[in-house]
């Protein structure tokens, strides 16, 4: 049995990778697989209506807000937002909270002025702060809802539901897996590769009443009025990468939606961090209140049981458990589709290795 702790590409439902392997030879029992049937057609546009149809169900959308399936990963969306939305003299509010934030921001300030609202830099990304001030002038203020890298997550919204500006927010590694009021946000972007799906595409949820109001030339490709009015065909999207999305997010929906992944996700990272918390010899990388419940981050003191524990791990079938190349120690990706089991597995092995060498 093999354990994918990996920060995404991550671990997806079993009968997704059943089904999206036999759709592979035999899509739907066309005799077609679904590498080879033609974006504009029915069949096509069948996958990506019911895709688009879950996520507005799960996550509860109105009317005002489009979702679309576009390329380049997360970090395109880190140049489309201020380019769709930010004049040249105008200024966008930003959380430096992680690495994805910086590059958002070194992004944004290509098109328009920055404030950073928030640095989280000093504490080398590992708190989040509760007392952010928000200028009234700012067209929009950006967030990232879990940074994935330093394994922190904003757990209150209500600082910045109370900010007066437009919400924009990364939510490429927790999307989907806890109950939120998405209505409040004006622009919501993920790549697909943790939580909704394969990587190859990205997920952007965004109010139609925030375009339309910048002076700049777009190119069609860049351009989220285009994109809707073309309904995610402007060319030709990554076919297979939305079926596998289609089908992730239909074994959500069958689950129980969000509300039902939260439990088990909140079980999963109770767990992982009481299980952290007993133990000395682990030290947590984040404060309690800002830890987050997808990505566990945390060290041993002792380089040489840091690798020991990581031997473990490997002949265990635990991967993915090294952390990330800029932070070391370990990290625990428990997305939606990590089993309790799992969890319980890892913590296993952490009690079992702290008995022997704590
Ligand atoms: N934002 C966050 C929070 C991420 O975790 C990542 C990495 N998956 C990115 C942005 C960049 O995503 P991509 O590699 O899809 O461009």
């Amino acid at each position: 049995m093999i354990y994918n702790f990996n920060s995404g590409p991550s671990v997806l439902p079993k009968e997704v990778f059943e089904q999206a392997s036999k759709a592979i030879l035999d899509f739907n029992n066309t005799g077609l697989s679904i590498l080879e049937i033609g974006h504009r057609t029915p069949l096509f546009q069948a996958v990506l209506d019911e895709a688009i149809a879950h996520v507005k169900e799960l996550m509860k959308l109105d009317d005002q807000h489009e979702v679309l399936f576009l390329h380049g990963g997360a970090s395109t969306q880190f140049f489309q937002i201020p380019m769709n939305l930010l004049n040249e003299n105008e200024m966008a509010a930003y959380t430096d909270t992680g690495v994805f934030a910086t590059k958002a921001i070194k992004e944004a300030g290509t098109f328009g002025h920055v404030e950073v609202v928030y640095n989280g830099k000093p504490s080398s990304f590992r708190e989040l702060s509760k007392n952010i001030q928000v200028p009234k002038t700012a067209k929009y203020l950006h967030l990232t809802s879990n940074n994935t890298i330093e394994g922190t997550q904003w757990h209150d919204f209500t600082q910045f539901y109370n900010s007066g500006v437009p919400l924009v927010c990364d939510m490429s590694s927790d999307i989907l897996s806890r109950v939120m009021d998405f209505n409040k946000f004006d622009l919501i972007y993920a790549g697909a590769q943790k939580n909704i799906g394969a990587a190859g595409v990205n997920m952007v949820i965004v109010n139609k009443d925030i375009l339309g109001k910048v002076d700049r030339k777009i190119p069609g490709m860049m351009d989220y009025r285009q994109h809707i009015e073309n309904g995610s065909m402007l060319n030709t999207p990554p076919v297979f990468a939305i079926y596998v999305c289609m089908l992730t997010l239909r074994w959500l929906k069958e689950l129980g939606g969000i509300p039902a992944i939260e439990k088990l996700n909140d079980e999963k990272a109770d767990l992982m961090y009481s299980t952290l918390d007993s133990l000395p010899l682990f030290k947590g990388s984040v404060p309690k209140e800002d830890r987050s419940k997808m990505n566990a981050t945390f060290t041993i003191d002792n380089p040489e049981l840091e690798k020991a524990f990581l031997d473990i791990c490997k002949n265990n079938g635990m991967v993915g458990v090294k952390g990330h190349r800029l932070s070391g120690g370990f990290r625990i990706s428990m997305y939606n589709a990590m089993p309790l089991a799992g969890v319980q597995a890892i913590t296993e092995l952490m009690k079992d290795f702290a008995k022997k060498n704590g």
